[in-house]
């Protein structure tokens, strides 16, 4: 029999379906709240204190205050996954503002609301891994930094799902935004790197992308591997013409691109730096978490 799924809201673990909130939660009704995504690899959380830290920036910089500790919400995140006996899991911890009356104000929520869920993972299919995808550049422009900063991880994520739904209109499943300059930031759920004569490229945060865990990552393990590694502004043109692109997130983890706006990229699947990237950061996450279980299952 299946173990009923708990989740973690507001001070207790609940079932899937007493896992609800109010509708008057400022999270509902103005996406006012931070979140995360976690993942959990053979019983290693990976990055959790990263992942934690972005998410109390994030809500530093809206002014909301998650009553726990850092070391608190880490104990809760490997708990969570402990009373659901899961080795390999997605993790979305989600802070709102909380209960609140209709007014925009959040001074009306008396008390944020927690929430960590962990779910069995669906993994990427493989067959992606092995072809490449498909993107196309999307007319939706990343928020300005300078608006509602897309280094805040909140729960308005309209601009991304607007790119979704661009993309899927396109017939692809991502796409790439560009700021308000032209500049390429990101994917809807990705950050972007691009591969040249040996070098790799990513933009650097202030074109306007979220700080992503795994783009840091990939950053290490490049610069480890002796690549020259390096944060620069660079046009859909750079892409274009790129020996490899490829695109990097807690969900998809390192994904080729092989086609963007219709130009074939290097030669049409994934490049040899790419799948390197993706073995090595494969070899990294299991062995560099924190640990869940005492002793491993595994
Ligand atoms: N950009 C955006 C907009 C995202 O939502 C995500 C996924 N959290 C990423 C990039 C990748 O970040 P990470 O590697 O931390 O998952």
């Amino acid at each position: 029999m299946m173990k009923e799924q708990l989740i973690f809201l507001n001070g207790q673990f609940v079932s899937k379906k007493d896992a609800v909130v109010s509708v008057y939660d400022h999270g509902f009704l103005y996406g006012d709240g931070v979140f995360e995504g976690i993942r959990v690899y053979e019983g290693n959380v990976f990055r959790l204190q990263d992942h934690v830290n972005r998410l109390y920036d994030s809500a530093k910089s809206i002014m909301l205050s998650i009553p726990y500790s850092k070391q608190e919400l880490s104990d809760l995140v490997v708990e969570t996954l402990r009373v659901n006996g899961l080795l390999n899991a997605y993790i979305r911890v989600v802070v709102s503002r909380g209960v609140g009356n209709l007014g925009l104000d959040p001074s009306s929520c008396a008390r944020p609301q927690v929430i960590v869920i962990a779910e069995e993972l669906a993994l990427f299919p493989k067959e992606l891994y092995e072809s490449g995808i498909e993107i196309v550049t999307v007319a939706t422009r990343r928020n300005r930094s300078d608006v509602l900063s897309p280094k805040v991880k909140s729960l308005n994520y309209l601009n991304n799902i607007l790119v979704r739904i661009e993309a899927g209109l396109s017939g692809v499943n991502e796409a790439l935004m560009l700021n308000d300059q032209g500049y390429v930031a990101e994917g809807s759920a990705d950050n972007v790197f691009i591969v040249k004569n040996g070098e790799i490229l990513t933009p650097p945060g202030y074109v306007g992308a979220l700080e992503g865990i795994t783009r840091n990552a990939i950053m290490e393990i490049a610069h480890n591997l002796g690549f020259l590694m390096r944060e620069e502004v660079f046009t859909r043109h750079d892409v274009y013409v790129a020996d490899e692109v490829f695109l990097t997130g807690t969900a998809a983890e390192v994904i080729a691109v092989v086609k963007v706006d219709g130009r074939t990229i290097g030669e049409g699947k994934p490049g040899a730096v790419t799948n390197q990237l993706l073995k090595e950061f494969r070899k990294t996450v299991v062995e560099d978490g924190v640990k869940v279980y005492e002793k491993q299952i595994v």
